[in-house]
């Protein structure tokens, strides 16, 4: 399922820990100090860190701060008593959650899955982001880049101003819809703009003109007498 770095002094409950993990499916790396739980990530970054806070050499603390330096993975810390949960959650060291010795396996186990849960929606999140962020719209010889708010016409670089990017945008997310110029006006400038059928029209004949071969005879933004504009798909 996930890759888990197990960082725990104590024999025992290092043997427990990841005897319980593995039963669930886990891959685990287990390390009894700070030292080998560095070494052990360098090696191989793992999906999950479960980190006791007082360790030989180097503490959890330390093994925490420096793995922040490097990497957002989940980790969470097992601590003993309340004044380090005192110091985990006050000194804000970039653990994600914790949990206090003594603690069920059960609870364990329940603590990691729920940190594997958040890393997968942030994954998908991201992913879904960096897809938006190369998103290009291609209406006939026009193409659109939302994310970087650039225009092409039959591959050429048009400078538009912001509205008429907004404007430009908007129709051709809807290709072939007819909107009237009351409709852009509400969808493009919003509510509370200032504007009106005239604003609308100052604009399409700004694109126009960018745009167009031939501005007087518009083939790709249509007027549609009496109802409004669309771009032609
Ligand atoms: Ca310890």
């Amino acid at each position: 399922m996930a890759r888990i770095l197990v960082v725990e002094d104590e024999a025992s409950l290092r043997g427990t820990i990841t005897y319980s993990l593995r039963r669930d499916g886990h891959d685990v790396v287990a390390v009894a100090d700070g030292e080998q739980a560095l070494a052990a990530w360098s090696e191989t970054p793992a999906d999950v860190v479960l980190l006791d806070l007082m360790l030989p050499k180097l503490d959890g603390f330390e093994v925490c701060r420096r793995l922040r330096q490097t990497s957002s993975v989940p980790i969470l810390m097992l601590t003993a008593r309340t004044e380090e949960i005192d110091r985990v959650v006050g000194l804000e060291i970039g653990a994600d959650d914790y949990v206090t010795k003594p603690f069920s396996m059960r609870e364990l186990l329940a603590r990691v899955k729920a940190m594997l849960r958040r890393r997968d929606l942030l994954h998908q999140e991201l992913r879904q982001a960096s897809v938006a962020s190369t998103e290009q719209i291609c209406v006939g010889s026009l193409r659109i880049e939302p994310a970087r708010r650039r225009a092409y016409a039959n591959d050429r670089e048009v400078a538009l101003k912001p509205k008429e990017f907004d404007l430009l945008l908007h129709l051709a997310r809807h290709p072939g819809q007819v909107f009237s110029a009351e409709q852009l006006i509400e969808q493009v400038w919003g509510y509370d703009a200032m504007g009106d059928a005239s604003t609308v029209r100052v604009h399409v004949r700004s694109l126009r003109e960018k745009l167009e071969e031939d501005p007087s005879r518009p083939a790709m933004i249509e007027t549609v007498r009496g109802v409004g504009y669309r771009l032609v798909d």
